[in-house]
């Protein structure tokens, strides 16, 4: 069950379309048999997707804490959770990636087994409290990317860590960067996109910007703002291609406002051998792996980054690729799910 707020591969479901689309293809490359629904527009050559119409969800993150949950009129959500209920009896998990109220809800009314792959830390007090009673009453079904992220929700002890993994053969090791910097994400204002271009512009060195400009209010405000920093927005591209201009990166800035509960983009850019320089936030600071692949900084500090890149000769790229290939790989990531199912299958 795919996240609601977009269709797979339109970027608007940040890191969990890459998660969603690594673990089926694992998953099925084991010999599983499964299904992805998704909303209607979603496309993928490799996977079998049942495509559902009807209205997005509004993502958690545009959202306040209190507010209350929204579902609108012909609600994709609604309409994906009620073909889900029909079609149950053929599968023997349910695997959500919404984090979203309705599915956490409705698992005491499902016969199947649901387990909720939770992407993102606490944001919503009513989610916070659904998350909390699920993991109480149906034992290891909540699914976390790492710790930092389990640590936001009270029922930390309950969530199951399943970091995360890449197919490892699509990105190419480069060991001989150019001189750019490179920034990698949504282009929404809990990313922080700001403070990387602040840094690029104190050092003078050329920042590379992938990714959807999801608030293009917030990307025109930064460009107002800097007006002559050495910036050039490269787009939204498909992993082939990020990989391929990733790799020839420097290194990687991570500067999130949130607790980030992974950051894909940080183990994608160590499968190419590119170093991170990330602000000491959320998941994070379980990724880099200090002075060995990167560089942990004081969140929200500028000249932290700054300090960072004129330290990045001291990093071997080869050691970032080590990382991504010992604990990253998709047979890591698609062993650990199993166990994760396999734990939900015998409550
Ligand atoms: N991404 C992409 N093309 C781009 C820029 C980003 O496919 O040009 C993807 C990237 O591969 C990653 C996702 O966008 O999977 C961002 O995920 P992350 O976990 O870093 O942050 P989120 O958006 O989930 O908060």
């Amino acid at each position: 069950m795919s996240t609601p707020i977009g269709s797979l591969g339109s970027g608007l479901g940040g890191g969990v379309e890459l998660t969603l689309y690594n673990l089926a293809t694992e998953m099925l490359r084991r010999g599983h048999q499964l299904e992805i629904v998704a909303p209607q527009g979603s496309i993928s050559s490799s996977l079998p997707i049942k495509q559902i119409p009807g209205e997005l969800q509004i993502p958690a993150q545009n959202q306040t804490r209190t507010e209350p949950i929204l579902i609108p009129k012909n609600s994709v959500l609604a309409n994906m959770w009620d073909y889900a209920r029909q079609v149950q009896a053929d599968y023997d998990v349910i695997v959500n990636f919404a984090y979203d109220w309705l599915p956490l809800y409705l698992t005491p009314f499902f016969n199947t087994p649901i387990a909720h792959f939770i992407s993102m830390g606490s944001l919503i007090d009513a989610i916070d409290e659904i998350i909390e009673s699920v993991a109480i009453e149906f034992p290891n079904t909540i699914g976390v990317y790492t710790q930092s992220q389990a640590a936001t929700f009270s029922c930390a002890e309950q969530c199951y860590c399943l970091l995360n993994g890449l197919d490892l053969s699509i990105y190419q090791f480069c060991p001989k960067p150019t001189q750019s910097l490179a920034w990698v994400g949504r282009i929404a204002p809990e990313k922080g996109l700001e403070d990387a271009v602040a840094a690029a512009e104190i050092i003078g060195i050329t920042l590379k910007i992938f990714g959807l400009k999801q608030d293009v209010s917030y990307w025109e405000k930064i460009c107002q703002e800097y007006p002559n920093a050495p910036i050039e927005y490269v787009g939204f591209l498909p992993t082939v291609e990020l990989q391929k201009e990733l790799g020839q990166c420097r290194a990687v800035l991570v500067t999130p406002r949130w607790i980030e509960a992974f950051g894909n983009v940080a183990i994608e850019a160590l499968a190419c051998g590119v170093p991170l320089i990330a602000y000491r936030r959320g998941g994070l600071t379980e990724i880099v792996q200090e002075g060995k692949t990167g560089f942990l900084v004081e969140p929200d500090s500028v000249q932290g980054l700054v300090e960072a890149i004129k330290h990045l000769d001291e990093i071997d790229r080869q050691a970032c690729r080590q990382q991504a290939e010992t604990l990253y790989s998709l047979e890591a990531m698609g062993d650990r799910t199993e166990e994760w199912f396999q734990k939900i299958l015998k409550n």
